[in-house]
C-alpha cells in the first residue's frame, strides 16, 4: 500500500506534505528546483511510502488519500504517481 496524491495539489503545491514525510518519499521538493518547476503536482513513491498517513492531515486541499480510499475519479492518480517514479529513476 501507499498514499497516493489526487488533482487537488494540482498548481498548489505548498509542499506541507514534505515537511512531515518521515521518510522523505514525497517529490519533487522545492529544493529539487528544476523538477519542481516543471510539475504541476507533487507525487508520492509508492515502493518508499510506509504508509504512516501522517502527510494526509496536513494537505490544505485534501489531495493526499490512502491508495484503497482514492476517490472513483482520481484513481489514475495511482498510476500517475508510481509512473512518475519510474520515469525519475530510469
Ligand atoms: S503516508 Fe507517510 S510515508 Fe507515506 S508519503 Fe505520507 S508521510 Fe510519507
Ligand atoms: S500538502 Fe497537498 S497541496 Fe500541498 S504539496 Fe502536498 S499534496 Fe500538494
Amino acid at each position: 500500500m501507499t498514499y497516493i496524491i489526487a488533482e487537488p495539489c494540482i498548481d498548489v503545491k505548498d509542499t506541507a506534505c514534505v515537511d512531515v514525510c518521515p521518510v522523505d518519499c514525497i517529490h519533487p521538493t522545492k529544493s529539487e528546483t528544476e523538477e519542481f518547476e516543471r510539475e504541476n503536482k507533487l507525487y508520492i513513491d509508492p515502493e518508499e511510502c510506509i504508509d504512516c498517513g501522517a502527510c494526509e492531515p496536513v494537505c490544505p486541499v485534501e489531495a493526499i488519500f490512502e491508495e484503497a480510499a482514492v476517490p472513483d475519479k482520481w484513481k489514475h492518480f495511482i498510476q500517475i504517481d508510481a509512473n512518475w517514479f519510474r520515469g525519475r529513476k530510469g
